[in-house]
Order: C-alpha cells, then sequence, then structure tokens
C-alpha cells in the first residue's frame, strides 16, 4: 500500500475543514466549524462501535458556576478552579491559555445542553464531585453518541476506519492528509485542518523511549487508537511541543484488567484505607498522604517506579465497605502471610513488613475515613500519614495492581486561536487543534479530575470556529 491517490467516493471533495479524530474534541470542533458555516469531514480511525476516543469513558466536566443548581451542590468560582489548577503539579505550562481555559469554562455546561448533552445529579463515589464538575447522563458514550447523532441530523460527513497517516505540508500550509481507508492510501484535500486525535499513550514503543523496558508492564485504560501518529507527524513538520514527555496521567489499575480500554471501573480505590506493598513485600508511599481526590492520580506512577511496575494493596474487614470494590473481587484469607501467598508475594517478608506496620501504628485515636483524621504511623522509615489502623481484622483482602495510563502531556503548542506553532518560524497557517493533543499548553504535569472533557471542549468550540473563519474567509 504505496502509492497516494486522489481521495474517492465521500472522501473526494473540497472541505473547508476536516477533523482528525473522533472523540469529544473532534466532536465539538465538527459541531462549531459547522456553526460557523463551514462543511465539516471527520476522520474517525475507529470502527463505529468503538467511536469516541478514551471521551467514551469520561463520566463528568469540571466547570466554573456562580451557583448550585439541579446538577451541581454549590458554586464554585473562577478564582477556585483557577486555584486548584495552579496547585496541581506545577502549575499550568501556559498561564494565559490556562486562564482563557478556566474562563471559557463557564460557558461549556450551556453550549453542551444547546448540543443536546444531558446531565444527571451527581454519582456518590470516592471522588466527591459533585460540587465541582457536572455529570453525564449515561457517562460519555451517551454523550459521544448525542454529539454523533447531532452531526448525522446536519449531514456533517463522518468516515470510521479511515486513519489519518501523514499530512502534505508546503511551508506553513498543510495541503492535504494522507489517510488510510478501504485498503487504499488517499489524499484528502482540506482548506484546514483540526488535529483531535487525543495523545500517544497507547503507543507502548514510545512510552519505552522515556520508561525503558518498565512501559511493556503499564495498561492503557483508554482505547489503544491513540497511538500518537498524528502528533508525531505535526511534529515531524516542525511543530512545537507543548507539556513534559514524561508526563502521564496514570492511576492504579487491577493487574486483571485488558491491557486496553479497560475504562473507568478497573481503577482501585483500597489504598488510603490500607497498606500497599511492593514485589519485594515492602511499602514505599505514605498510603494516607491526603484525600483520595487529591492523591489517587499519583499512584499510577507510584507503582510505574516500582520493581517489575507491580503492587500489592491490601485492607482488612472492618474497612471493606469504605470504597468502591474491585471490579474483579479482591483475594481474601484469614491470615496476612495466606493472602500475600495468594496475590503471589514472598509471605515472610510481607507478613514482616505488616508485623511493622501495625506496631507503628496508634493504639488510640478516632479513624475517620472521611477527613485526615491524623491517625498516623510513627517511626517508620515510610509513614502513613492518616487513616493507619492495624490490619488485625480477618478476612483480610488484597489486589494486585498495575500502573493504569489515562493520558500524555506531551503534545503541540497552540495560541490563543488553537492554531499550531512551529519550532522558530511563524505557525501554521491552517492547522489547528484541540483537546488532549495539546493540553500540555494547560498541564504541565498533575491533574484536575473532569479538566480533560473542558480543555476538549473549550478549545474545540475555538478550532471549529477559528478554522470555518480561515476556511471562508
Ligand atoms: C478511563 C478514563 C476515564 C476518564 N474520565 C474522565 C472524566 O470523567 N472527565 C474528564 O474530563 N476526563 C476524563 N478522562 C480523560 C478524557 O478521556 C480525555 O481528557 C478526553 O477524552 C480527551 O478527548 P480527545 O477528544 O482529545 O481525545 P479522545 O477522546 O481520546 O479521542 C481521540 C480520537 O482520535 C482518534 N484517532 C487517533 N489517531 C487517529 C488517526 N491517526 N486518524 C484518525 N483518528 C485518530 C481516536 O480513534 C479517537 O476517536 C478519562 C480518561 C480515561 C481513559
Amino acid at each position: 500500500m504505496t502509492e497516494i491517490i486522489d481521495a474517492r467516493g465521500d472522501l473526494a471533495g473540497s472541505w473547508d475543514v476536516v477533523i482528525v479524530g473522533g472523540g469529544n474534541a473532534a466532536l465539538v470542533s465538527a459541531l462549531s466549524a459547522h456553526d460557523h458555516g463551514a462543511r465539516v469531514l471527520l476522520l474517525e480511525r475507529a470502527p463505529k462501535a468503538m467511536r469516541g476516543g478514551n471521551s467514551r469513558h469520561t463520566r463528568n466536566i469540571r466547570c466554573v458556576h456562580d451557583s448550585g443548581d439541579e446538577f451541581n451542590s454549590g458554586p464554585y468560582l473562577f478564582d477556585e478552579l483557577w486555584n486548584d489548577l495552579c496547585g496541581v503539579g506545577t502549575g499550568p505550562s501556559d498561564a494565559e491559555l490556562a486562564e482563557f481555559t478556566v474562563r471559557e469554562s463557564a460557558s461549556v455546561p450551556g453550549w453542551m445542553s444547546a448540543h443536546g448533552a444531558r446531565w444527571q445529579r451527581p454519582l456518590h463515589g470516592t471522588l466527591h464531585l459533585g460540587r465541582t464538575n457536572r455529570f453525564f447522563l449515561g457517562g460519555g458514550k451517551a454523550l459521544v453518541n448525542t454529539y454523533y447523532r447531532a452531526l448525522a441530523r446536519r449531514g456533517i460527513t463522518v468516515r470510521y476506519e479511515t486513519t489519518v497517516t501523514d499530512f502534505q505540508i508546503d511551508g506553513d500550509r498543510c495541503t492535504g492528509l494522507v489517510v488510510e481507508a478501504d485498503g487504499l492510501r488517499q489524499r484528502v484535500s482540506a482548506r484546514t485542518v483540526i488535529c483531535a486525535a487525543g495523545g500517544f499513550e497507547a503507543n507502548l514503543a514510545w512510552l519505552q523511549q522515556y520508561w525503558g523496558e518498565a512501559a511493556n508492564n503499564y495498561h492503557i485504560r483508554g482505547t489503544e487508537f491513540n497511538d500518537g501518529i498524528v502528533l508525531r507527524r505535526l511534529l515531524d513538520s516542525g511543530a512545537r511541543t507543548a507539556g513534559q514527555e514524561r508526563g502521564f496521567h496514570a492511576v492504579a489499575v487491577d493487574a486483571r484488567s485488558p491491557r486496553f480500554d479497560g475504562g473507568i471501573a478497573t481503577r482501585l480505590d483500597s489504598i488510603p484505607f490500607g497498606v500497599v506493598l511492593n514485589r519485594d513485600g515492602r511499602r514505599f508511599y505514605d498510603e494516607g498522604e491526603d484525600i483520595w481526590p487529591k492523591r489517587y492520580a499519583i499512584w499510577g506512577r507510584n507503582i510505574a517506579e516500582q520493581p517489575d511496575q507491580i503492587a500489592y494493596c491490601c485492607w482488612d474487614d472492618k474497612v471493606d465497605e469504605l470504597f468502591l470494590p474491585p471490579m474483579y473481587g479482591s483475594y481474601r484469607a484469614d491470615t496476612i502471610e495466606d493472602l500475600a501467598a495468594k496475590m503471589g508475594l514472598y509471605p515472610v517478608t510481607a507478613t514482616a513488613t505488616i508485623d511493622e506496620y501495625n506496631r507503628a501504628a496508634p493504639a488510640e485515636g478516632t479513624f475517620d475515613p472521611t477527613r485526615p483524621d491524623g491517625l498516623a504511623t510513627t517511626g517508620l522509615t515510610v509513614s502513613k500519614s492518616n487513616w493507619a489502623q492495624r490490619l488485625d481484622t480477618p478476612p483480610f483482602r488484597g489486589v494486585v495492581a498495575r500502573p493504569g495510563i489515562t493520558f500524555t502531556y506531551l503534545g503541540v503548542a497552540v495560541d490563543r486561536s488553537a492554531r499550531v506553532q512551529r519550532i522558530g518560524q511563524s505557525p501554521f497557517a491552517n492547522v489547528f487543534a484541540a483537546g488532549e493533543i495539546m493540553s500540555g499548553n494547560i498541564l504541565s504535569s498533575g491533574y484536575l479530575a473532569g479538566f480533560g472533557m473542558t480543555i476538549g471542549t473549550v478549545w474545540g468550540r475555538v478550532a471549529g470556529q477559528e478554522a470555518a473563519r480561515h476556511a471562508l474567509g
């Protein structure tokens, strides 16, 4: 399949805006470009049944709002969201673009509702997001289906199983896209292009460049289609990067979960109320450092840095109902020794570690799972700062964990109009980006739950509008 032919069938034609990708950022870009009068073609690599990228796994979006309503339990003002964003990792990569994102988020729920989105009351769960985040009725899958239906009603052409593999660049312009579809390499022409093809988290070879062989033990929580080929081609064409190369969002997932696309349900939430051991049966990080919503996203990396990228989360019967249970169930035993053996840990070291932990846990004090309770260990090299109860109530339970990569941060730099920037030259005139592929402009490291969808929606709107304006102007 080497020869590139002119596009055939519904790929042929002169498109004002061609959108690469089929998740939230792509769909919002398509609706926005169409709202601004453009003829739009959307190219989704996945088959129809798997359309929607990582966006179909999402549940909520984080936006500024002045007051509570049926769907948010209270106000969440600009300053608070801004401070929350500044408090994660090393703060925003580009303060101006980040501030714009936060400001624009206020109009996002209204825009989404006007384009068909429906909402549901806050879900109870481990992350307590009911005030700050708005939940999609039926989750991200329902949201992307709604947007695809809106595209169909408008007569926007959507092509599935169509992979963009290259860009044809002349100076600062993209003159065409090379796509693989129907077993052919075809050249699609476009006045403007919006790249909304997600991160590169599903590309294990690329992850290996930064993480070595360890990457082979990572699980990818989202779609296997996000292999970063579009990002790679943009970088090869001179695009400037934004975001850290090694940056990724990763949580602890059940080691039994599928290698790709396990979604939300494989996450493990027992950590703050138990202890976590590494391959050698040792504790390695403070399980009770802070409340879970502020710490769940560091555990993927914590485990990634351990030998063999594996960890063993253990707890006892008295805390078993305090968190969402692991979806495949937990290992159970009446002694720590037997539990360790069942999970594949060397029982002698595991038992010694937990005995040592139990001796260091306070004999007195009131355990309170709803807030940092100050029940801390004393005298351990790796302390546990809160919820440090002894593991003394059988049956003991455990689950084996792996790093679950949610998305990567490295992307392309954009300006206020979502135009992709080039190294040492003027920006591309007609190439725009939205969503995860440019989230490194906003997030340096660290993450705020629900902000991925905010970035995709805010910047999808901008990219759609600016691309349409450029194409039609
Ligand atoms: C399990 C899980 C839960 C999450 N929960 C939330 C949440 O509740 N709230 C939140 O804000 N964020 C959440 N996130 C993060 C969120 O999914 C992302 O921030 C967001 O979906 C990114 O949207 P996107 O459109 O940029 O990328 P995606 O939705 O991943 O879409 C990328 C699209 O590009 C397509 N594509 C890739 N390569 C090509 C190519 N070469 N040619 C054509 N198409 C291509 C893919 O098939 C896909 O359709 C979650 C992520 C995961 C994995």
